[in-house]
């Protein structure tokens, strides 16, 4: 649940209480204080005051135009207008760090039925902004993210070579990925260990895309990867290390492309969800996440994959999230089961790690499964996508399991 403050114009202030996305409550108060002490007494809601950015609502028979005169005062004021469409109305998110809007301004406005200030520190990225779940589409293709049907991605850690780019990416299209991953910059540990081909690997997953009809996904580590990545790839991802570099994720929210955010080796659930507001706040709202495991006292694997932030992100936010069991768990035996426990608690994807031939793979060869053991995988996932109510659709699919 969240509250949000706003003025209702007739001097008194008003706090809207919504659940799930939905306004169910619009209180009128005369003191701003009641909800402090509402929070003194236990009241969750503990960021009432901090907020600095606002929600117009548009009426449910507001116009296009009367949308966009809105958004057109809310940068003739200086601050950045975010127009959400819903099902039954549009939100307008403002954002912008100059402090509070003068609400009444936008109050008059027609089409507008109220302004409101939203006091949760994540905003474009949240229900109360967007009901409905996003489903980033990509055009001329079925493949979503963020659908009914799951998002697979599959591939090597790094793209070696053409040869092993090329064997990996023809089996996991053959199993059902929609799209292939594959890093051309590696963020490494040691300085000395294999960094990546550059350039040169993202024209083999260009050609990769030519030729099996996958889409492209691969990480941008800097600004300039970053460049070259929006250039050859469908979707830009940005790793754990870098989930908290925030001029790359500004970057990365100026971008034309979608964005895959991994989340950080020991993020909370609001830094998660902070991360993404950056990429969303510059205009790029095509974000995914994706859980790929936190690090813990755990040493039975290399992190311990946190599959409850699935429903939590689910539950505050409209973007779409994915799971990662390879580096969720590190370690080959345990990817395939991860992966169907992924899908049973309602991730909207997969990202897992292929390779033909592990022992020699130059990263991450210990997750890395055999192909024979992607397509057992994707066979079980199946299963236990057709039972959460899941398709799992396929360019190079050649069985057709039935998905009810
Ligand atoms: C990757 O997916 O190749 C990767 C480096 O993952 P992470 O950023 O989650 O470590
Ligand atoms: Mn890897």
């Amino acid at each position: 649940m969240l509250h949000l403050r706003g003025g209702a114009g007739d001097g008194k202030l008003r706090a809207a209480v919504f659940s799930r996305g939905r306004l169910i409550e619009l209180r009128s108060t005369d003191s701003p204080f009641d909800c402090a002490q509402g929070r003194l007494g236990g009241c969750p809601h503990m960021s009432f005051f901090q907020g600095e950015s606002m929600l117009v609502v548009m009426k449910a028979q507001a116009t296009e135009e009367q949308v966009r005169a809105v958004c057109q005062k809310i940068e003739m004021l200086g601050y950045r207008a975010h127009p959400m469409p819903g099902a039954t109305r549009t939100a307008i998110g403002i954002t912008g760090n100059k402090g509070e809007v003068e609400q009444g301004t936008l109050e008059e406005m027609s089409g507008v039925q109220e302004v409101i200030q939203v006091s949760k520190p994540y905003k474009l990225v949240s229900r109360d902004v967007k009901e409905e779940n996003t489903v980033i589409r990509f055009p001329g293709t079925a493949a979503t993210i963020g659908g009914v049907g799951l998002a697979i991605v599959a591939g090597p850690c790094a793209i070696e070579s053409r040869e092993q780019a090329f064997a990996v990416a023809e089996r996991v299209c053959r199993a059902g990925a929609q799209f292939f991953r594959g890093g051309a910059y590696k963020p490494r540990t040691s300085p000395y260990s294999f960094q990546g081909l550059g350039e040169e690997g993202l024209r083999i997953m260009a050609d990769i895309r030519q030729q099996f009809g996958m889409k492209i996904i691969t990480e941008a580590i800097d600004h300039e990867s970053l460049d070259l990545v929006e250039e050859y790839a469908d979707v830009i991802q940005i790793g754990a290390r870098n989930m908290q570099n925030f001029s790359l994720l500004k970057r990365a929210g100026r971008a034309r492309k979608p964005v895959l955010l991994k989340r950080g080796m020991s993020a909370t659930l609001e830094e998660f969800l902070m991360a993404a507001e950056y990429i969303l706040s510059e205009g790029n709202y095509n974000v995914a996440l994706c859980e790929r495991g936190v690090r813990t006292f755990a040493d039975h694997t290399r992190n311990t994959m946190d599959l409850s932030i699935v429903p939590a992100v689910q539950r505050l936010s409209h973007l779409p999230i994915l799971v990662d069991p390879s580096h969720g768990t590190g370690k080959r035996n345990k990817v395939t089961p991860l992966s169907r426990a992924g899908v049973a608690v309602g991730a909207d994807g997969l990202m897992v790690e292929v390779h033909t031939q592990p022992d020699q793979a130059l990263s991450d060869g210990p997750q890395s499964l055999f192909p024979d053991q992607f397509d057992e995988l994707m066979k079980q996932v199946r299963q236990i996508a057709a039972v959460v109510g899941r398709t799992v659709p396929g360019i190079g699919v050649t069985e057709t399991v039935a998905a009810k």
